[in-house]
Order: C-alpha cells, then sequence, then structure tokens
C-alpha cells in the first residue's frame, strides 16, 4: 500500500513537471536542427528576431531554426490600398526567394506570383503532411475557398482573426439621464437623442457647442445608411463590395443608401453630425470625449470602452455601447464585425528544398501547444496554466499595452499563419467593452461577410481598368451630397447612368465570376 502511493506520488509528480512536450511528439526533424530562410515584415515589426521567446521555444520544440534573411525592412510602407508591400518586390527582384515569406498583405501577391513558380501551391503538402491544418479547414470550407488562387491552389496561410465583434455604437449614457431620455431604439429616436445633445446643453456650460456624432475614420458616419436599410461596405474594409443572396453590388448604388445619404445630408445640415467629420481624422475621439464635447459614436469595442477613465475628470462622465437602432423598416443591423481571415500570413519559397518539413513547421503552430505560443507567448514567463487555460502573468499585463508586448516576444505576429484565440483579448478588456459585448451577442446583429475574390489575369485587367474611377466618382459624389453641394434624390438618375458609363457592371461582372468559381462549392 505504501509503495503503491509512493509510486502514484511519483507519478503524480512527473506528471506535474514534465513539459507535455517532453515526448516529443512536436519535433519534426531529428539530428542536428533544419535551418529555414524567413523573410518577415510587417509595420509593427519588420524583421524576424530569432532571439523572441516563442522562437526559442518554437525551435526547441520542432528542431526547426527560421534564420532571419529579411530584405527592404526599412522600406515597408504598410499602405492600405496598395495591397502589398514593397518589402515583398524589392525581395522578388532581388532574386532570393527564402523559405518562409510572411507579410502583412501577402494575398494578392502570392496568388499573382505563386502561380509563376515564386510560391509553392499548398493543397497536397496540406493533405499530406499537416493533420491540423487539414482539420481547420475542413471544418472551415468558406476559409477554404476565401483562400483560393484563380487556378484552384492556395498560395499562403493566413493570420486568421478570433472574436466577432469589433465596433459598436456608443453613448454618453450620463447626458441621456441627464436630459430624462432613454437610449434610442429606432433610428428616429436616435435622431432625437442627438437633436436634444444639440439643442438642451447635457454638458450644463450654457452653450450648444456639444457635438451630437463624431468618428475618427468619416466612413463610420457613411456607415450610418444601414439605419435606412443601405449598406456602406461588404466587409472590414471601407467601401467594399457585398453579396446578397449569391449576388455581387456594390453598397454604393442601392436604393437604401440613397435614401441613407438623403437623410445623413439632413442630420449633417442640421448640425446633429461633426461638422469637421470629413477631417478631424484621428484623433476626434480622444479630443471630443477629452473636452467634454462628443456625444455618440461608433467605434471599436475594447479600445472606446476606456474612454471611460474619464469619468475621473469629467462629473457622471459614462460612455456605453448601446444595441444598433433599428432601421426604418425595423431592422437592427451592425455592418461591421471581424473578418475571419486576413490577407496577411505566411507563404512558402518556390525554391524550398525542404517543402514537406516546412508545411509540417506551419501546421505545428495549429497544434494546441503551437496555438498556444502564437497567442500567449512562453509558459512560465508569459503566463501559466490555470485549470487548463492560458492567463497571463500579473507583471505580464502591467508592462504596458498588451499587444505590443506581445509583438515584442514574438507572439500575435501577423505575418504569421496562425487562428487567433479570443481568450487573449477577454483578459484585458474593461467591464464596459465586456458588458457591450454581452448586449451585442444577446442581439445576433452582425450579418455576413464577403469574403473577397481572387481573380484570374484577365479579370484583373479588367478590375484594374475600370474600378478605380468608378471608386472615386462614388467618393466624390457622397461627400458632395452629404456637404450639401448637390442632391442626392435629384441626381440619382444621372449617377446610375454615370456609374455604367465608368464601367460598374464591367467591374462587377469579373468580381462574380471570380467569386463564383471561388465559392460555388
Ligand atoms: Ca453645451
Amino acid at each position: 500500500m505504501r509503495k503503491l502511493s509512493l509510486a502514484a506520488a511519483i507519478l503524480a509528480a512527473t506528471a506535474l513537471h514534465a513539459p507535455a512536450y517532453a515526448d516529443g511528439h512536436l519535433q519534426i526533424v531529428e539530428g542536428d536542427p533544419l535551418e529555414l530562410t524567413i523573410q518577415m515584415n510587417h509595420a509593427r515589426y519588420p524583421v524576424y528576431k530569432e532571439d523572441w521567446p516563442v522562437e526559442q521555444q518554437a525551435r526547441e520544440w520542432t528542431n526547426i531554426h527560421l534564420v532571419d534573411v529579411t530584405v527592404g525592412a526599412n522600406m515597408t510602407s504598410d499602405s492600405e490600398n496598395t495591397g502589398r508591400t514593397e518589402a515583398l518586390n524589392l525581395m522578388l527582384a532581388s532574386g532570393n526567394i527564402p523559405d518562409i515569406v510572411g507579410s502583412s498583405r501577402i494575398k494578392d501577391f502570392v496568388n499573382q506570383y505563386g502561380p509563376e513558380g515564386a510560391f509553392m501551391p499548398l493543397n497536397d503538402l496540406i493533405e499530406e503532411h499537416a493533420p491540423n491544418l487539414k482539420a481547420f479547414f475542413d471544418e472551415k470550407p468558406h476559409i477554404r475557398s476565401a483562400l483560393t488562387a484563380a487556378d484552384g491552389n492556395m498560395y499562403y496561410i493566413p493570420y486568421l482573426p478570433d472574436g466577432k465583434y469589433g465596433r459598436a455604437y456608443w453613448i454618453r449614457t450620463d447626458w441621456l439621464d441627464k436630459l430624462g431620455l432613454d437610449v434610442p431604439e429606432t433610428v428616429d429616436e436616435y435622431e432625437a437623442v442627438l437633436r436634444a445633445f444639440k439643442t438642451q446643453d447635457p454638458n450644463g456650460n450654457g452653450e450648444a457647442d456639444e457635438v451630437p456624432f463624431f468618428a475618427r475614420q468619416w466612413p463610420e458616419f457613411i456607415r450610418l445608411v444601414t439605419l435606412w436599410d443601405g449598406r456602406s461596405s461588404g466587409s472590414d474594409t471601407y467601401h467594399d463590395f457585398m453579396v446578397v443572396d449569391g449576388e455581387l453590388q456594390h453598397p454604393y448604388a442601392g436604393e437604401g443608401y440613397r435614401d441613407g445619404i438623403s437623410n445623413l445630408a439632413r442630420w449633417y445640415a442640421e448640425g446633429l453630425v461633426d461638422t469637421e467629420v470629413f477631417t478631424r481624422g484621428s484623433s476626434a475621439r480622444d479630443f471630443l470625449l477629452s473636452e467634454n464635447l462628443g456625444g455618440s459614436t461608433h467605434d471599436w469595442f475594447a479600445s472606446t470602452s476606456g474612454y471611460n477613465r474619464l469619468s475621473s475628470e469629467i462629473d457622471g462622465f459614462a460612455f456605453k455601447a448601446f444595441a444598433p437602432p433599428a432601421s426604418v423598416s425595423g431592422k437592427r443591423i451592425e455592418e461591421h464585425r471581424r473578418i475571419p481571415i486576413k490577407p496577411d500570413g505566411w507563404a512558402i519559397g518556390g525554391f524550398n528544398k525542404h517543402p514537406v518539413e516546412t508545411i509540417k513547421y506551419f501546421d505545428f503552430w495549429f497544434t494546441e501547444e503551437g496555438r498556444r505560443l502564437a497567442n500567449f507567448g512562453v509558459e512560465g514567463m508569459h503566463y501559466d496554466m490555470v485549470d487548463g487555460k492560458a492567463i497571463f502573468k500579473q507583471e505580464f499585463l502591467d508592462a504596458g499595452p498588451v499587444n505590443r508586448s506581445l509583438y515584442q516576444v514574438g507572439s500575435q505576429l501577423q505575418g504569421r499563419g496562425y487562428f487567433q484565440d479570443y481568450n487573449y483579448e477577454i483578459q484585458w478588456s474593461n467591464e464596459f467593452a465586456l458588458e457591450g459585448i454581452a448586449l451585442y451577442d444577446e442581439g445576433d446583429y452582425l450579418i455576413d461577410q464577403f469574403l473577397g475574390v481572387a481573380f484570374n489575369p484577365e479579370e484583373q485587367k479588367v478590375y484594374d481598368k475600370y474600378w478605380g474611377s468608378v471608386r472615386d466618382y462614388m467618393l466624390e459624389r457622397q461627400q458632395a451630397w452629404i456637404l450639401g453641394s448637390a442632391d442626392v434624390m435629384a441626381e440619382w438618375d444621372d449617377y446610375q447612368a454615370q456609374l455604367e458609363k465608368l464601367g460598374l457592371s464591367q467591374v462587377l461582372e469579373v468580381m462574380q465570376s471570380a467569386y463564383n468559381r471561388q465559392y460555388s462549392n
């Protein structure tokens, strides 16, 4: 009996102290470590650092060592609209394509140059050597479709965000209380509340200086067309196409959009919206809330909830998320959500001599241990396991913005293909954000997103030829209508005719053919 207990105790102690990976099940190569070169480049971390604790841990587990050969790091411009970084072009021009290439906005780049041989197709490699990736894609076929290039192959493993919620409607609930108003439930009530903010001096300084609706990004103001059953975008990218019952459309050509713009122009003329909404820019939220002037906005949960710290300076300050007001037809939708797949991630260079080991290495990041490493850093250093969950160490949470701390140790890198774990973020979201997310969860306001298409060379040509001028025209008229220099209702037929003339139909046609090819299964 005594012996048995002792043996059991030793076993228990071994289980407690032996690391989970002691059996070597994550090891990919035996003997000497296999070195693979990597170009990794992102606005936040311009080169791959071999001394990142996360890289060190991955080396220990897999016996694969990544060696940084990143070129063009200083040239990265990571511009929103170019779709590819200068660094990738420099790398290609140098003629040296490393074994692994990780970057922000790599999708269009690999889909263009992969079929020409610069990157390896991953489909068969995944099928034969990457059980965790295969299981992931089998479970999420829409992600597989979204990843597929025009030739039917997959050329990169993306960064896959987790969590559904991004932005919400926010309002000064203490102002509502002060004026004896309820949280607005409909577009009409929302308008009445914004007007009361403008005319009834909720900040109490005797001046009509309140800015009822404001936005850091002006397209968030345009997004209010959803209150008139219009749409402003089909994805988390502004002005994007959308899919309605399998058909590609552009939001800025719809009648709900027309009606929404007409009403938003009226709101703007009546002072219910920041007169500087198109120019104030990213400091709008910080300035207008800190100065006790801003009443309502549409912005991210986590960062906006943080402004409740102002309650220590502004008596009674409370800025809370509220549910999307019902539209004129009674629909409540939240158009913005996190997209489940990003154009960022990593790919295998076309000259890589170890494709099997490399796909196994990519697969490692989709194992339980690898995913935790990608999300939370190194156990015992950055987090501890508590009741089966990774919980950040308090000193790590206290060390500054958690996102930044994670980049600095090699975690949450968007130039790496990995599946984010939303639990990493919940641990540092404040009560106002969590309360708001619960409210949005309860109401189920999110709508489906357009996950993008991959063009073949002919489609790409058509898109490149027409889309720029169509888009410019749309945005130019949009602003003229809001600012009141033209009337959307009077101009609508001419506007439609001009869109046709500029080639919107041709653009929609190639979008549709790419979409049908890509998502027909
Ligand atoms: Ca005032």
